[in-house]
């Protein structure tokens, strides 16, 4: 079973197409957890009146961490109980139509994380703040041609974890969105197996932004460091 991990921080304008489209583009097996701060989310009665109106389920998970979409992430993935755990964001960015081509190709390649990719052949990313898009780009081809990480999309949070490759990693990241760049270069050191599909980022219509680039930088310069300095097991050794 696959497994849905949304992060939610005030998304009561976004969440009733969030689970329209997950509704009618994900044909996969799944359970949807949304995980959010505080009882006064604006997302919370919106989910309430969208579960009738669409006739579905949804668990509500409390961010056990402490507030941010980092900690929110983090909870939701230990709380998932599927063999496959998917990670998308509520603000309609991620286009749902892409999460089974994810599924296909875990499943097509045994994989313990498949990228959405922005910046692969097919992919694409419109709106945003320039300086993140241009950032994050750079960081995706550059961690590919000089650290071999096969994707071009690094950073993304919109990802597919193997549960049992999560279960082995410690996480350490403590701050912004940079544990979705953690697990694919700990992914990468360890020696499994990483794919990536194409997927097209739209900046969100509705709601705040809460990214915080110039005090989340360093965090994720950490992983880039160790991705590109880092001693890679060889495959025999650890699978
Ligand atoms: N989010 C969250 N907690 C926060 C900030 C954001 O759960 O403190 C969620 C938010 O609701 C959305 C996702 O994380 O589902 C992406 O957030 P945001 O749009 O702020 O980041 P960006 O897309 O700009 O990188
Ligand atoms: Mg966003």
């Amino acid at each position: 079973m696959l497994s849905i991990v949304v992060p939610v921080y005030n998304e009561g304008d976004n969440i009733l197409a969030l689970l329209r489209g997950l509704k009618e583009k994900v044909t996969a097996e799944h359970e949807i957890c949304v995980v959010y701060d505080f009882p006064e989310d604006t997302t919370l009665p919106a989910l309430d009146r969208a579960e009738k109106l669409l006739d579905l389920t949804v668990r509500r998970v409390r961010n056990r961490y402490g507030k941010g979409a980092l900690n929110a992430i983090r909870t939701g993935l230990e709380q998932a109980n599927g063999a496959l755990v998917l990670v998308t964001m509520a603000d309609l960015s991620d286009p749902p139509e892409v999460i089974d081509q994810m599924v296909a190709k875990a499943q097509e390649t045994s994989a313990d994380l498949v990228c959405a990719s922005r910046y692969m052949r097919g992919g694409s990313q419109s709106g945003g703040p320039r300086l993140k898009s241009f950032l994050s780009r750079t960081a995706g081809m550059s961690l590919h041609l000089l650290a071999g990480i096969p994707t071009h999309d690094a950073t993304n949070s919109f990802k597919l974890y193997r549960k049992s490759f999560l279960d082995t990693v410690r996480i350490e990241s403590r701050g912004g969105f940079e544990l979705g760049l953690e697990l694919v270069v700990k992914a990468h050191l360890n020696g499994r197996i990483i794919a990536e599909v194409p997927t097209s980022w739209q900046n969100r219509a509705a709601g705040k932004s809460r990214f915080r680039l110039w005090a989340w930088l360093p965090n994720y310069l950490k992983w880039y460091l160790l991705a590109l300095f880092g001693r890679r097991k060889t495959i025999a050794a650890s699978r």
